[in-house]
């Protein structure tokens, strides 16, 4: 059995360290809130703040 030394990420959208998410382009998006964002809808409050999160995707890291 080999064992990996588990990292945890900084989720892009809660911004809390997290072991388990998804990448989207250089964001790591927890599982959590993978989750939330696919049962949040449109007219929800939420949905706005996520995607203002998202925008932050397609802009080049400064600090990378
Ligand atoms: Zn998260």
């Amino acid at each position: 059995m080999e064992e990996r030394i588990v990292e945890l990420e900084c989720c892009g959208i809660c911004e809390e360290k997290k072991h388990r998410g998804i990448h989207l382009y250089h964001m790591f998006i927890c599982t959590d809130c993978e989750y939330n964002m696919i049962h949040t809808e449109p007219r929800e409050e939420k949905y706005n703040y996520y995607l203002q999160k998202l925008k932050n995707i397609n802009q080049p890291t400064l600090f990378s």
